[in-house]
């Protein structure tokens, strides 16, 4: 027997299924959703399901496996027996769609077919009792067919279309009459003989064969394959959904809408949504017509929307989240088209989640499922400060949240091309369509003057986490001259300083100022049961008394790395810092490190106020010296010109003295030169300040009754020997100084390293015998792992490892992914080598941490987190992003237990 290719959507059973992903990986989301809605009893159109492994086969092979063919046909025939109408009879014709539908949703960037079953002759026959719909049903199925089948695009026909209401002094579609669609779809098929070069197939089922052809094709366009790169979805292929077709351009009574069960701006519980009344879906997607909102639609058909309310309200209580479902109004009856997984901004994601929890729907560990770590930075977005004086010339929806300035650019090419030179851009269009998606990618924020709330250009942002305001319908604005006007007057130009506030929909010419956000309400509740299921600790990298507050005020539980030679960068500090490398003697550096050590102190006392009764890891210097030296070049430069001018004078001579010095410090590889424990080997006097600075702030904080529990951190070291030197100076060195002033010593200070070059990880038995505590620098690890020079290689070669050769040599930045094959399991063989050795020797748990880069990452979290670290360590605005991804782990580990 052959294989079962071709399901009707009422032979379905996703019971079948041991989840709702399986079920969606085999049928795709659509046919997922239409299967779930045939078994709820939802009004659904008619139709059958084509599985995703057959577009795969398609993509391969070019054509279809035995079979498929009559299965097709067959299934052709039980929809026109549940219909009554009859393919290709134009008495009364079955019209059908033929929809592509993905695992997971890829908003706008799938093909669809609309209309399917049309000719000429059928149509004629059609207009005879509806003539308008007739005729405006044949032209959307020429340029659709065109558009999606012959790949000619839709710009031709949209042209044709906005000179031909302007021939007629008409604004909207829904303004003309049947003969004129009747003239305007001739003019249609003459424009699609032109651009063809063959005639419109009149069989439908040549119609058919070649849309689902055509469907199965669309999984491959450049813009799914961008979009699928850039959200890492997986090779699973579309399946395609052939339905009946209902329309919602029929007549007066007819329309068309999309809604959410819940809010997807802010969560707020009461179904949402959009209605174009004698429209396809198309239109509302297309943002062509401002739709009206549900509250104006019950004015006019009160029962048709409480019965969508109540279909809406039974989708979301059998899914238990938040659904997005597009419907149709067909002449007074109701039909819904498709329901899947609302997409919704962070603020949303959290709000829906904890009322679910607090309604009982859902619990804390879904409840956790429900926010994606990577969205929670959207949480953090800045706003427009409310004390901004300057005033927005223009108000759109707010379609994502995020307050950015940019430069305006108009066309798809140039934001790409600017991008790629480093500058940050808004783009800015009367609406986006699919194929735009690589030039809105390239862009911080994105500005249209078209559309509403479900809008591609919104959608689109929203899944991608960009700030973006759509409809802002004050501007005019022409894409191919590169300007806005407001009241025929340019507004702003091409590169052009533009702001916007995707909170509020404010659109601003230059600069504004804006203000970080703040965590409040439910996202404190969310982040509260996040704390409650992690296991991992989560630390900051903060340098600085006010990073150290802004940390704790995110949920720091403290610092994992504070990075001294970072506390020298001030304007005023840089000048010390030169006159202890330009020092010649012993005496002459421990001269100008004394000028260095009140500075040091004040900054520790200032952090450990902040962070008090929190450990804080602080880093002895780690990088090297030359760095701290003004620019070579320019200083080169300087003291050639003085000495052709023959002056002579005391810069010359100090200008001769900071070049000799810098060459005699630099190094070829200075990464991998004398810095870290290297230099605090051969220059201790450097690292004695240090601890006096920490030593005197200890004290006079633990005075001031603030619990210090200092750790301190000595960096880059490769061989055991480096440690225990340093330690066996430094610590009785400390522990003299407390003593002096009447403190116990004893163990009040842990003294450990940060393994951050591979030998290290490969000895962190022998390490962790002298050591209290480890953190992986991955920076320098991943740097000396690959061997790639961190400062070079994003800028040389690696972004085209990952985006441009394709298939890509590598699929993520190692600097910001944990690398798990390499670093990985160097980490891995590290934590397992150094916790044994630790106790067998010390009876005392190691305590492991992380501090690179990649310490706020969401999938590096995960495989920490099964690494059995004790902590993690991220920049301040990260840490609630740590936090939620934290749980995320803690809960996929249990489930999977
Ligand atoms: C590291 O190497 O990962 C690290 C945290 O240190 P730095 O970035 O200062 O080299
Ligand atoms: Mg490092």
């Amino acid at each position: 027997m052959t294989e079962k290719m071709v399901y009707m959507f009422d032979e379905i059973d996703p019971d079948e299924f041991d989840s709702t992903k399986e079920l969606k990986e085999f049928f795709g989301g659509k046919g997922a959703g239409l299967a779930n809605m045939t078994q709820l009893g939802l009004p659904i159109p008619y139709g059958f399901n084509i599985p995703c492994k057959y577009s795969l086969y398609y993509a391969e092979n070019k054509s279809w496996p035995d079979g498929l063919k009559d299965q097709i046909n067959d299934a052709i025939h039980k929809i026109e027996e549940k219909s009554g109408k009859k393919f290709g009879d134009p008495d009364d014709p079955l019209l059908l769609s033929v929809r592509s539908g993905a695992p997971v949703s890829m908003p706008g960037m799938m093909d669809t077919v609309l209309n399917l079953g049309m000719s000429k002759d059928i149509t004629k026959e059609m207009a005879e009792n509806n003539p308008r719909w007739a005729w405006d049903s044949w032209r959307r199925f020429i340029l659709s067919y065109s558009d999606i089948v012959k790949g000619t695009g839709r710009e031709p026909y949209d042209e044709i279309m906005d000179d031909y209401k302007k021939e007629k002094g008409k604004k909207l579609d829904v303004e003309l009459d049947a003969s004129e669609m009747k003239e305007l779809s001739d003019i249609y098929l003459e424009e699609y003989e032109k651009l063809v070069e063959e005639e419109f197939p009149e069989d439908p089922w040549d119609q058919l064969y070649s849309s689902i052809n055509a469907v199965f094709s669309s999984w491959d366009s450049p813009r799914a394959k961008a979009y699928r790169k850039m959200n890492k979805i997986p090779e699973y292929g579309t399946a395609v959904n052939v339905m009946r077709m209902v329309f919602g351009n029929q007549d007066e009574k007819s329309g068309t809408g999309v809604l959410f069960t819940r809010s997807p701006m802010d969560g707020e519980k009461k179904v949402m949504g959009e209605f174009l009344e004698n429209a396809q879906g198309e239109d509302v997607v297309a943002g062509v017509r401002t739709p009206m909102s549900m509250d104006d639609l019950r004015e006019e058909k009160p029962e048709i929307v409480d019965q969508i309310y109540e279909l809406a309200n039974k989708l979301e209580a059998h899914y238990k989240d938040m659904q997005d479902c597009e419907f149709t109004v067909e002449s007074g009856k109701l039909y819904f088209l498709q329901t899947r997984t609302g997409k919704r901004t962070a603020t949303a994601a959290v709000k829906i989640a904890i009322d679910m929890l607090e309604e009982g729907i859902i619990d804390e560990k879904t409840c956790i499922t429900r926010v994606e770590p990577k969205k929670i930075e959207a949480l953090l977005h800045k706003r427009v400060s409310p004390e901004e004086s300057k005033k927005p010339i223009a108000k759109g929806y707010n379609a994502s949240p995020g307050a950015v300035t940019g430069k305006a650019v108009f066309d798809i090419d140039e934001a790409i091309e600017r991008e790629e030179n480093g500058e940050r851009i808004i783009l800015v269009r009367k609406e986006t369509k699919p194929e735009d998606f690589p030039g809105m990618a390239a862009s911080i924020g994105i500005l249209t003057s078209r559309g509403g709330k479900t809008c591609h250009a919104a959608v689109v942002a929203r899944g991608i986490g960009l700030p973006a305001i759509v409809g802002a319908g004050e501007l005019e604005i022409n894409e191919k001259d590169g300007e806005a006007k407001i009241n025929d007057e340019v507004v702003f130009k091409t590169g052009d300083l533009i702001s916007i506030d995707g909170l509020n929909g404010d659109v601003y010419v230059g600069e504004v100022e804006v203000i970080d956000p703040e965590i409040t309400g439910e996202f404190k509740k969310y982040l509260k049961i996040c704390d409650k299921y992690r296991k991992l600790g989560i630390r900051t990298n903060a340098d600085t008394p006010e990073m150290a507050m802004n940390a704790v005020k995110n949920g720091a539980e403290g610092i994992g790395l504070c990075r001294t030679e970072r506390m020298f960068n001030a304007e005023d500090r840089l000048p010390k810092v030169v006159d202890m490398i330009l020092a010649d003697t012993l005496e002459e550096r421990e001269d100008a490190l004394s000028n260095l050590e009140p500075l040091q102190r004040e900054d520790f006392e200032g952090i450990f106020e902040e962070m008090d009764g929190k450990p804080v890891t602080v880093r002895l210097l780690d990088p090297p010296l030359h760095e701290f030296l003004p620019d070579y070049k320019d200083m080169l430069v300087e003291f050639t010109e003085l000495r052709v001018n023959g002056e002579e004078n005391k810069r010359y001579e100090e200008l001769n003295r900071l070049i000799t010095k810098y060459e005699e410090l630099k190094e070829e590889n200075a990464m991998l030169g004398h810095r870290g424990v290297r230099l605090g080997n051969t220059n201790p006097e450097i690292y004695k300040m240090q601890i006096r600075a920490l030593i005197s702030a200890l004290i006079a904080s633990q005075n001031d009754g603030i619990d210090v529990q200092l750790e301190i951190m000595l960096p880059l070291v490769s061989h055991v020997n480096e440690f225990t030197r340093l330690k066996n100076m430094l610590k009785p060195y400390a522990e003299e100084l407390m003593e002096d002033e009447g403190f116990e010593p004893e163990n009040r200070i842990k003294w450990g390293t940060m393994i951050e070059i591979p030998r290290a990880a490969l000895t962190a038995d022998e390490i962790a015998e002298e050591a209290e505590f480890f953190s992986f620098g991955t920076n320098d690890l991943t740097q000396m792992t690959f061997g790639f020079s961190r400062d070079d290689v994003e800028g040389k070669f690696l972004m085209k490892y990952i985006d441009e050769i394709m298939p890509p040599i590598m699929k993520d930045n190692p600097f910001e992914h944990l690398d798990e094959k390499g670093v990985g399991k160097l980490i891995e063989m590290s934590v397992d080598n150094g916790r044994k050795a630790r106790k067998e020797s010390h009876d005392e748990h190691l305590k492991i941490g992380i501090c690179g880069e990649v310490g706020g990452d969401p999938q590096s979290i995960m495989f920490l987190q099964k690494a059995d670290l004790d902590y993690v360590s991220c920049s301040p605005f990260r840490v609630p992003v740590a936090r939620v991804a934290a749980a995320h782990a803690a809960v996929k580990e249990e489930d999977e237990e």
